[in-house]
């Protein structure tokens, strides 16, 4: 999906401009997520949601990409947190997985407990983002999410699959 960041960069809104609240975001893609989960069933929503995020995984990292593991790491962070994403916070780190928390995540955090998780978008940027840096197919899922009561949202990446 190379250049569609380029494409919807270009934003002409003179009168309302380029930020729009947490709420409006959340709606959109909450809205979108449960209307998927009832026309494709859970998997089915959870797959389509999770590659649409690597791709733009995928997308992001190619802009942030450093030969060094902890210097591509330390970009990605910033960038998350200046895109006001959320907070990413390392947790593991090893040869078969990474494990990434996301503090403050823009998608669920202080939702209540819906008993479900919810940020599979999310749980694929990881993977796309992972997948520029080790060129090969990981597997992605998210552990821990705000909207399963578990006060933070968490990824695990299994960097060993396929
Ligand atoms: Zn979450």
């Amino acid at each position: 999906m190379a250049g569609w960041i380029e494409m919807v960069s270009q934003i002409r809104r003179p009168h309302l401009g380029e930020d729009v609240s947490v709420l409006v975001f959340r709606a959109f893609r909450v809205f979108m997520g449960i209307y998927l989960d009832d026309v494709l069933g859970h998997k089915g929503a959870i797959t389509l949601f999770q590659n649409a995020g690597r791709e733009l995984g995928k997308e992001v990292g190619e802009k942030l990409k450093e030969e060094s593991l902890e210097a591509y790491l330390g970009k990605v962070i910033d960038f998350v947190k200046d895109a006001r994403i959320g907070i990413l916070v390392p947790v593991d780190v090893n040869r078969e997985r990474l494990v990434v928390a996301l503090d403050e995540c823009i998608t669920c955090a202080g939702m209540p407990n819906i008993g479900k998780r919810i940020c599979h978008f999310e749980a694929g940027f990881v993977a796309g983002i992972v997948e520029t840096y080790t060129n090969k197919k990981v597997r992605a899922y998210e552990t821990k999410c705000n909207a399963h009561g578990e006060n933070i949202c968490e990824v695990v990446v299994e960097l060993n699959y396929a």
